[in-house]
């Protein structure tokens, strides 16, 4: 009864949310497709028709190929499931490793069978995006030898880093009572927290060459900023992001006091002192208006909850039945479960993503508004203007799109909400 409950619910969500996916991305195409060729009133002044195009074009590429692997996604993930794919993946893992290994080798091989496989099968869309789409446009600067490359690094800290967490988790799960989801998430807890130190020291150097910030003047006015906003971090870095990709960006990383800086080479490139500083302004808003603090917080609480709910679920036969996986007598199931939560939650969290956008569009604004305090509010203005265009990202996205998708709001929206100090009257 709950398993037919469970497997109507799963098939339904997968089929809604996917119309939902092509019925938006249509409308998406549509209204920036209409919008193509004349430059929105408010940026005639600042973008050329040429760059509107291309922005717009962009767009359209990207989200027609998002339709083709949004529609592979779905039937994977009903392959998966509904179909029957884990059900054998997971019968020829355990047949082949469980009576000469154990249960824990058979265990984390059928986590590493299943990374594997899903990783192949979604490895010609990821090279489709970066050598063609990105290098159509011009922001691929990735060579086949810097892919591969990455490939081998990305598989390496996965075998390091993701087994040994994963035999703890596994481990946990089968030796530590009806409570086992308390102490796992605990443990994920304790591992996000190191991940935050590993992070910016360890992993992040294999990928990318980080130098400290050798122009002075930027410095000093960094600094001075960073004073000024009560924001205390170790050092500026500067990342050689165009490496990979002519995309910009700034972001903050570490813990506590030890909190770095890093600027990607291609923000650099493009921005002014005076705008870099507003860009940062922005960031340290998002800290200091506690965005990042409350973000944290409810990662920790729906972490809480899907490892109490994985708890529940891991213990009742219909679960994995609902979804096309027979659970075995003889062996533990808890890397199966963990499999199976993992693929099935995000159909249903999709639903709740408008929600999570609009948190996102709310944080925005607020640390706009911050750095409008802390810095020039024009520069961040020609900042937000430049970024935008660099990345062709498009001014006229359907509203509705925008609303169910944005983590940012629409250019247009950001730039009118800014201060705009020459309309003060005397
Ligand atoms: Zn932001």
């Amino acid at each position: 009864m709950q398993a037919l409950a469970l497997t109507t619910l799963f098939a339904l969500s997968v089929v809604v949310s996917l119309l939902v996916k092509f019925w938006l991305a249509t409308r998406q195409m549509r209204h920036v497709a209409a919008h193509r060729d004349k430059v929105p009133e408010a940026f005639s002044g600042s973008i050329t028709l040429a760059a509107h195009r291309k922005a717009a074009d962009y767009t359209l590429e990207k989200s027609r190929f998002g339709l083709l692997s949004t529609a592979f996604g779905a039937a994977l993930l009903l392959g998966w499931t509904l179909l029957g794919g884990l059900d054998s993946l997971n019968a020829a893992v355990r047949d082949a490793v469980l009576p000469r290994w154990g249960s824990m080798a058979y265990q984390l091989a059928l986590l590493a069978a299943f990374g594997v496989v899903s990783g192949g099968l979604d490895l010609p869309f990821d090279l489709y995006a970066t050598f063609r789409i990105e290098q159509r446009f011009g922001f691929n600067r990735m060579t086949w030898k810097l892919y591969a490359a990455d490939m081998f690094k990305g598989i390496l800290v996965g075998v390091l880093v993701g087994l040994p967490v994963a035999a703890l988790m596994l481990w946990i799960m089968g030796s530590a009572g009806p409570l086992w989801w308390l102490w796992a998430w605990g443990a994920w807890i304790a591992f996000n927290v190191a991940l935050l130190v590993l992070y910016p020291t360890v992993i992040a150097p294999l990928f990318n060459k980080f130098v400290p910030l050798a122009d002075e003047s930027l410095k000093a006015r960094v600094q001075a900023l960073m004073a000024r906003c009560g924001f205390a971090a170790k050092g500026l870095f500067v990342m050689d992001g165009s490496k990979r990709s002519a995309h910009a960006n700034a972001y903050f990383t570490g813990l506590g006091a030890a909190k770095r800086v890093v600027f990607f080479d291609t923000l650099l490139n493009k921005l002014s002192p005076g705008e870099v500083e507003a860009v940062l302004a922005h960031e340290l808003g998002h800290f200091k208006r506690r965005h990042v603090a409350q973000r944290i917080g409810a990662m920790f609480a729906a972490s809480l909850a899907g490892f109490a709910l994985l708890g529940w679920l891991s213990g009742q036969p219909w679960f994995y039945t609902a979804l096309g996986v027979q659970p075995s007598l003889s062996a533990v199931n808890d890397a199966l479960a963990l499999l199976l939560f993992v693929l099935v939650v995000p159909v249903f969290a999709f639903f709740l993503s408008p929600a999570f956008a609009l948190l996102s569009r709310r944080h925005e604004f607020e640390a706009d508004a911050y750095a409008c305090e802390q810095a020039d509010g024009r520069e961040l203005a020609a900042a937000l203007l430049k970024l935008h265009e660099d990345n062709a990202a498009t001014l006229t996205p359907d509203p509705l799109y925008a609303r169910f998708y944005y983590s940012h709001p629409p250019a247009s929206e950001r730039l009118a909400a800014l201060p705009r100090p020459n309309a003060v009257t005397p």
